[in-house]
């Protein structure tokens, strides 16, 4: 019998640790890790069209417009290195995503294998954000951008994951200890729905 194909979301507010907890998920289930923030940036630093567009909407933490979103994520999940699965770190990111991808995943015939949800105290992530900010200097990791993104994370990032909820999709993870610890409690909950124990090495 062969293991379903690996098709996941994580989902967790800023300083929860998803991006780290999201490259080593998917490198153990041998998938691609497709952050959006991270093709952003890498936009903004190659100054492309897409990074002049939407530098000013990242440095103010604001969203960048769902159908732009959508398009580069469509395309992303259409190389072939998605073709067998996936972990998308950072989209959806509010109800009208969640429609744009709904469609998509429609249209290929494809179904998620489970939203994980990273679920941290609002202080603990604070406190990680502000080390983030020291040691990385990000430009949206400034006191108020950072006030703003948490803000649209409770208000429109939150209520996806009632939808997924509904759906019965969402492994809730704890989110605070060693980082071994954490991807060991994801890969559990990955195992329980069905992904096997060769493809979680
Ligand atoms: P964080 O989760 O810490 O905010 P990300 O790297 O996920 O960091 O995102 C950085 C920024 O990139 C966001 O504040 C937003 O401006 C933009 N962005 C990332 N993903 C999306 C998305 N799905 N929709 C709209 N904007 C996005």
């Amino acid at each position: 019998m062969t293991a379903p194909a690996a098709r996941l979301l994580i989902v967790g507010p800023q300083g929860s640790g998803k991006g780290t907890q999201g490259a080593r998920v998917a490198e153990a289930l041998g998938v691609p890790a497709i952050s959006t923030g991270d093709m952003f940036r890498a936009a903004i630093a190659g100054k492309t069209p897409l990074g002049l567009e939407v530098q000013a909407i990242i440095e103010a933490g604001d969203l960048v417009p769902d159908e732009l979103t959508s398009a580069v994520v469509r395309e992303r999940l259409s190389e072939t290195d998605a073709a067998a699965g996936f972990l998308l770190d950072g989209y959806p990111r509010n109800l009208g995503q969640v429609s744009d991808f709904d469609a998509f995943l429609t249209d290929r015939g494809e179904k998620l294998t489970s939203v994980i949800e990273l679920s941290v105290p609002r202080d603990e992530s604070i406190e990680r954000l502000t080390l983030r900010a020291q040691q990385q200097g990000r430009t949206d990791d400034t006191e108020d951008v950072i006030a703003n993104r948490l803000r649209i994370y409770e208000r429109e990032t939150a209520p996806i994951l009632d939808v997924y909820r509904e759906r019965g999709i969402v492994d809730t993870i704890d989110g605070v200890g060693t980082l071994d610890g954490i991807t060991a409690r994801v890969v559990s909950a990955l195992q329980a729905r069905g992904l096997s124990a060769e493809a979680v090495r």
